[in-house]
């Protein structure tokens, strides 16, 4: 079977797998695991910040940074199909008291104007008032877009002066590193605080770390514990993160190269289903619109020739590459896809 449904789908390899095996370990809550210790320190370098937060998913770092920026009632802004506010199943609502106002892109890229033409400042009791503002690197249900620097630095400039805060969902940040060779910390400096996924394409089997000021992030420790989410010898699992820091970045731009390759070979086969120069990273979104089948006719289809997609509405699917897909199965999905468009 080839899983394009998710970069999530990755599997710990063995050498990963004995780097778990081989982790120092403590207790976590005591601050006292120096592989955890370890790891925060390396993605809070990275990100160009003073410290980090590991947590067992990217939802969790999420809720912790924007809740760290956000005080109850107020306001959180975000794209219109934000995972924050569409994929982790209304935490910031439901546990931080967040409100939220989206802009709209429908083509998944960013202008800092959309986000700040929205932000609003109390006058008087009854308004709402904008926090923080979150922007997604690269936008999941964007189509994997990156979000483009000068515009990053724009929005910080503007809310810097407006006292209002940035959270990065970076969940892939390293993807969009891999496209533009922008570094990572010169993304990440362009937020208050940035959270990035483990366990995506960087194939480690769980976690995510958030990064910000020591002030921040001294404050999200209170509230990762409040959330149920302080572990205890987690190091085991931090041990994977810096595995995949170590050998797994590489080979993002080989993901990246694997779904313009699908794009391409799609955009061939069949117009209008995709445009290839909007896939910026390892997401490609169909549009099935003009097919005879809809999207989970045509998710049957593929699955039944071995190749898994995410169906994302009645007439879009979603393929996501990763580092468990070879080059001779990308090979392959492409001639079963083409085959069925
Ligand atoms: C996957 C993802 C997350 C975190 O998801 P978890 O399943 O909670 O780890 C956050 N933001 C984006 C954009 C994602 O794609």
């Amino acid at each position: 079977m080839i899983d394009l449904r998710s970069d999530t789908v990755t599997r710990p390899d063995a050498a990963m797998r004995q780097a778990m095996m081989d982790a120092e370990v403590g207790d976590d809550v005591y601050g006292e695991d120096p592989t955890i210790n370890a790891l925060e320190a390396r993605v809070a370098v990275l990100l160009g910040h003073e410290a980090g937060i590991f947590c067992p998913s990217g939802s969790m770092t999420n809720m912790l940074g924007v809740a760290a920026l956000v005080a109850p009632g107020w306001e959180l802004i975000a794209e219109s199909q934000a995972h924050v506010l569409r994929a982790e199943a209304g935490g910031h609502a439901a546990l931080a008291g967040v409100t939220s106002r989206t802009w709209v892109s429908p083509d998944g890229t960013f202008t800092a104007a959309d986000a700040l033409a929205l932000m609003s400042r109390p006058r008087g009791y009854h308004q709402v008032g904008t926090a923080a503002i979150s922007v997604e690197n690269t936008h999941n249900f964007g189509g994997g877009r990156i979000v483009d620097i000068d515009e990053l630095r724009t929005l910080r400039r503007e809310t810097a002066a407006a006292g209002v805060a940035v959270h990065m969902d970076g969940a892939r940040l390293l993807n969009a590193c891999a496209a533009t060779g922008i570094s990572a910390d010169e993304y990440g400096r362009q937020a208050d605080t940035v959270s990035l996924c483990l366990s995506k394409g960087l194939g480690a089997p769980v976690g995510s770390v958030l990064v910000g000021s020591a002030e921040i992030i001294e404050k999200t420790r209170l509230l990762r514990k409040r959330y149920g989410g302080a572990m205890r010898q987690a190091g085991i699992l931090a041990a994977a993160g810096l595995y995949a820091l170590d050998n797994h970045v590489d080979g993002l731009s080989d993901d990246n190269a694997h779904a313009r390759q699908l794009a391409d070979a799609l955009a061939a086969t069949r117009e209008g289903i995709v445009d290839p120069e909007t896939v910026d990273t390892n997401i490609v979104f169909l549009d099935l619109s003009d097919l005879a089948v809809d999207a989970e006719q045509f998710a049957a289809q593929a699955a039944e020739r071995n190749v898994r997609v995410s169906v994302m509405g009645e007439n879009s699917v979603r393929l996501v590459t990763h580092r468990d897909v070879s080059p001779e199965q990308i090979d392959t999905a492409a001639e079963v896809l083409t085959s069925l468009v």
